[in-house]
């Protein structure tokens, strides 16, 4: 065949790496070799009790046909039901979809919103996806760089230096993956004026929002005025507060039209997010939240743990996050040194020795748009964390 078999657009991205390596580590520990795995980007904690027994009720009432393509209305009622109870925001069942996941909700507003000519900001470091999609649709990501030293939060003139006339929209995450990154109220006002003045959207991913630590709390960037609410899509889903990753729920709030676009896509692609999921889901929105609270605490208690044993190693910094389920250490200055021979020169070398040698899997930093970090989930067990950290300073002891 002469023909090129796969698209450009295909070619313009990479498998996301933090799948990627979390699939390593599952099938190292399938051939029998312990794995501390410290690369998941997912809640360790089992579905709590109810939501998993709304889905096999859903399964026994025969809740098994599709349904409208943007989700069940009571879902959407849930839905609106928790962003006014936890934001404030006001929202009608036609400015809700309901997606296969938050990123399913992400692709979608890369598909619908963008075009070859438009732009978008998105603060590095950043989740892989992001960058992904908008290549994806042939967009250009405008990737703006954030440092430690401002806890990652998106400086001012490098964020005005990054706005063209091109600037379609900013993808804000917070709290942030993977550097736990929070902003403030009067942070998120500033990117709210801005936008107003150079107008472009802001797509809110929100998804951490439960999980924040030391008393912090979210403010939605869609409540701060009538314009930042008519400019924002808020995206957000079950999989962190719930630990339902594999029941594939996300959704998206926000102007009616945009929506009305998602749900045509998905009319003709996905059709419905999976039924009996979304039952579970309205259960998990409308039900006890006393899990999400049990869960918090508990990352809250490893985050205490991970960020202190780890700012106790020479040579590495680590900001200490308020907010999601990881750690972003500086590991820049073992660059140049080596581990058993093998010469450390970024974060893949870093990340790969440490899996060869101390079994021990964590998402090198590049995939996330900085080589000096490497990203370490906390959701998993203290058992492991504590066993982790005693590894991996020994890991790091034998660097010369
Ligand atoms: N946004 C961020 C920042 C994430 O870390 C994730 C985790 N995969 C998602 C969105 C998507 O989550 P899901 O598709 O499971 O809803
Ligand atoms: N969001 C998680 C992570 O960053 C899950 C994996 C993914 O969807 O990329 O690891």
């Amino acid at each position: 065949m002469s023909k090129s078999k796969l698209n450009k657009a295909i070619g313009s991205i990479e498998p996301s790496m933090t799948i990627g390596i979390s699939a390593k580590a599952k099938d190292m520990c399938a051939s029998g070799i312990d794995v501390l795995t410290f690369s998941a980007g997912e809640p360790d904690f089992d579905t709590p009790e109810n939501i998993k027994e709304a889905g096999i009720k859903a399964i026994r009432d025969g809740f098994t046909k599709y349904t409208a393509a943007g989700g069940i209305n009571e879902l959407k009622d849930a839905v609106v039901m928790k962003e006014k109870r936890h934001n404030n925001l006001d929202y009608e069942r036609n400015q809700v979809c309901i997606s296969v996941g938050a990123k399913h909700s992400l692709y979608n507003i890369g598909a619908v919103m963008l075009e070859k000519q438009d732009e978008v900001i998105i603060p590095a470091p950043y989740w892989v996806t992001y960058e992904a999609i908008v290549k994806f649709v042939g967009a250009t990501p405008v990737i703006v760089k954030t440092d430690e030293k401002d806890k990652f939060v998106l400086n001012k003139d490098k964020f005005l230096r990054a706005i063209s006339d091109k600037t379609k929209m900013l993808i804000l995450n917070n709290p942030g993956n993977p550097t736990g990154v929070t902003y403030s109220k009067k942070d998120l006002e500033f990117i709210a004026d801005v936008a107003k003045e150079h107008d472009f959207w802001i797509i809110s991913d929100e998804i951490y929002e439960d999980i924040v630590f030391d008393g912090y709390k979210p403010v939605s960037i869609a409540t701060l005025s009538d314009d930042a609410y008519k400019r924002t899509l808020v995206v957000n889903g079950t999989s962190k507060s719930y630990a339902t990753t594999g029941w594939r729920i996300g959704y998206t709030c926000g102007d009616k039209e945009i929506i009305a676009a998602m749900i045509k896509l998905q009319s003709q692609s996905t059709s419905n997010p999976t039924s009996i999921s979304q039952m579970a889901a309205v259960e998990a929105l409308n039900g006890p939240q006393d899990s999400v609270e049990i869960m918090r605490k508990e990352f809250e208690k490893r985050r205490n743990y991970i960020v202190n044993e780890m700012n106790s190693i020479e040579n590495i910094t680590c900001v200490n996050p308020k907010g999601a389920f990881y750690i972003f250490p500086n590991v820049s200055a073992f660059y140049g040194k080596s581990y058993n021979g093998h010469k450390i020169n970024n974060s893949m070398d870093f990340s790969m020795l440490l899996l060869e040698y101390a079994h021990i899997a964590v998402v090198p930093g590049i995939a996330f748009g900085d080589d000096n970090y490497i990203r370490v989930s906390f959701a998993t067990s203290m058992e492991n964390i504590v066993k982790g950290m005693k590894v991996f300073k020994d890991f790091i002891n034998r660097i010369q």
